[in-house]
């Protein structure tokens, strides 16, 4: 492993051992090493965030969210393996695994907790993953096998899919609109993309990255900007999702701005099948009681 690192480093440059990046590489290696039976296996898992209504916290949907659980490194977070799964094309039979598994398991919450509206499914698509001409059929798959309703599916995107000013994108998300299906644009206000996109592209749906969300109680800054964004939004008729809300204040700011939508470690945090299916038990079938708005001074 020493002389694998040394190789990486090349032959003629003289580099200082690092252990971190040493173990970062065995990790690397081991997991990419993995990915093919591991794919084969079904040896992934999900777990399932809610998203729900900042205004009175009622629930509206399950973000679905990937993890490797590994023999021998324990539960793996996305972070390590999705760059890899899209470098070695693993994205593309794994990406249709969380698919298929989330929108099974989401269509049948809502066959036992019908709520209006109801329950949306969101699921991740990373950039190559968009870009594969046999996303349409997967997806069309994927709502014929599990009986999810198109309506209910959310694909989250971010913007660096839309920074390829690939023609194939704009076809391909017309394709899904036409299916019925929503598209959302991930992480939003952390990329690089023009503005121009949200009116070029048929866009659902805004979520806002969490390091707009983490200071807005102290940051006048980060309210503007958040404020600024809820009323694009409105103008343009997209839906807001404000991600990473943590705490109270955050909510009630949020709530007397307009942002309808949140997620967040205050409503929960990304659950298991099996909590995800307590936590709807909890919410349904009424809708929970709305509570006070809060009125806050500016
Ligand atoms: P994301 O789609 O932006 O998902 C939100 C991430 O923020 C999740 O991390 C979630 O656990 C975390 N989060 C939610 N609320 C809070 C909060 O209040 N505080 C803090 N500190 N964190 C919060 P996670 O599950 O580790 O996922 C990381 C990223 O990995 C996701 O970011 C998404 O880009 C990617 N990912 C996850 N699942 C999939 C998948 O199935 N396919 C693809 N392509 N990417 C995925
Ligand atoms: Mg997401
Ligand atoms: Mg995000
Ligand atoms: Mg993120």
């Amino acid at each position: 492993l020493a002389l694998y690192a040394a190789k990486a480093a090349g032959k003629k440059r003289w580099r200082r051992f690092r252990p971190e990046l040493h173990s970062r590489l065995v990790a690397r290696h081991e997991l990419q090493a993995g990915m093919d039976t591991a794919i084969a296996d079904h040896a992934f898992a999900l777990r399932y965030q809610p998203i729900v209504q900042v205004d009175d916290t009622a629930l509206a949907g399950f973000e679905a969210l990937i993890r490797w659980p590994h023999a021998r490194r324990g539960m793996v977070p996305p972070d390590q393996f999705i760059t890899l799964a899209e470098e070695s094309g693993h994205i593309m039979p794994l990406g249709a695994w969380v698919l298929d598994h989330a929108a099974r398991e989401i269509s049948r919450w809502q066959r036992a907790h019908p709520r209006t509206p109801p329950l949306r499914a969101s699921v991740n698509v990373s950039a190559r993953q968009f870009r594969d001409p046999g996303l349409l059929d997967v997806v069309r798959r994927t709502l014929r096998s599990s009986g999810l309703a198109p309506g209910s599916l959310v694909l989250e995107l971010t913007e660096s899919v839309l920074m390829h000013g690939d023609v194939q994108i704009g076809t391909t998300m017309r394709a899904l609109k036409d299916l019925g299906v929503s598209i959302a644009i991930d992480d939003f206000g952390t990329g690089f993309s023009s503005l121009s996109y949200l009116r070029e592209f048929p866009i659902d749906l805004l979520k806002v990255d969490k390091t707009f969300i983490d200071d807005i109680t102290t940051d006048r800054q980060q309210v503007a900007l958040v404020e600024g964004i809820v009323r694009i939004a409105e103008v343009l008729g997209l839906q807001v999702v404000a991600e990473g809300i943590e705490n109270e204040d955050q909510r009630a700011l949020l709530a007397d701005m307009g942002c309808r939508y949140g997620q967040g470690f205050l409503f929960a945090r990304p659950l298991t099948a099996h909590q995800a299916e307590d936590f709807l038990h909890r919410a349904a079938p009424a809708p929970p009681a709305r509570t006070a708005r809060t009125v806050r001074a500016a």
